[in-house]
């Protein structure tokens, strides 16, 4: 497989064109952001632990029947993923309540949610992702009501697997983000990255971050954090 143009500039990532119109090559940035981009580091060896555990979250949801674009890894900081028009929505669920739900609702963190909750925000860095309803993702023809209810059905059947499978290594899912993509045929496929980026990851025994709330609350070295998380995926 050969690496072709640039095709997409993110603040995490790289997406190249291949050789097959299909394929996406991904490369996996240092680059840390936070504050819809105000807050911007490098921090070396993030992309290598984010690029790792994504791979190995995505084959085990594979195993469970839940189908993503991820393809296969290729280096310690790159994957092969199969192209698909990112859905503009970022699709969050909650198990325990924090970050903005909590600042909204004024509900304190760690506050057990009565059953997991989907919301959705609308990819939008002009309009700062604001939360949308569902009637709003309608109107504005951003997704139908058959592929809302599909989005809502995939990410909570994520949330199972993963919340089994980070309990199994001492590791409580408080919640996450989740991009989906429409492959050329229409189908819908989990996309971009799950990552501590872009979960809240408590651990069990002592409630310590394990995830990006490190870097956007100033409370240390990200990289031993998330090499932790890893060496737990991989049973280390
Ligand atoms: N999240 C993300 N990207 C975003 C916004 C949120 O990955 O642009 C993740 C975040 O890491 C957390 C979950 O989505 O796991 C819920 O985030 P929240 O709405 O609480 O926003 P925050 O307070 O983190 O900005």
């Amino acid at each position: 497989m050969e690496k072709g143009q640039l095709l997409y500039q993110g603040k995490a990532k790289e997406l190249f064109q291949t050789e097959q119109p299909d394929l996406i090559w991904v490369e996996y940035l240092n680059q840390a952001t936070a504050l819809n981009g105000a807050k911007k580091d490098q921090i070396k060896g993030k992309g290598e632990l984010n690029n790792q555990i994504t791979s190995l979250i995505f084959q085990r949801l594979d195993e469970k029947g839940i189908r993503s674009h991820f393809v296969e890894q290729i280096s310690e900081t790159e994957q092969i993923i199969q192209a698909v028009d990112i859905i503009p929505l970022e699709v969050v669920v909650r198990n325990i309540a924090a970050g903005s739900f909590s600042k909204r609702l004024a509900i304190p963190e760690g506050t057990p949610v009565k059953f997991p909750i989907v919301e959705f925000y609308f990819k939008n860095d002009e309009l700062d992702d604001p939360m949308i309803i569902e009637d709003h993702i309608k109107v504005l023809d951003i997704a139908t009501d058959e592929e809302i209810t599909t989005l809502k059905t995939m990410a909570l059947a994520v949330d199972e697997v993963l919340s089994e499978l980070f309990d199994e290594i001492g590791i409580l899912l408080v919640d996450f983000k989740l991009e989906f993509g429409r492959t050329r045929d229409g189908s819908i496929l989990l996309a971009d990255e799950i990552s501590p980026d872009t979960c809240r990851l408590w651990d069990k025994a002592t409630n310590e971050h394990l995830d990006k709330d490190i870097y956007r609350r100033d409370l240390g070295d990200l990289i031993p954090v998330y090499q932790e998380v890893l060496n737990r995926l991989k049973g280390e």
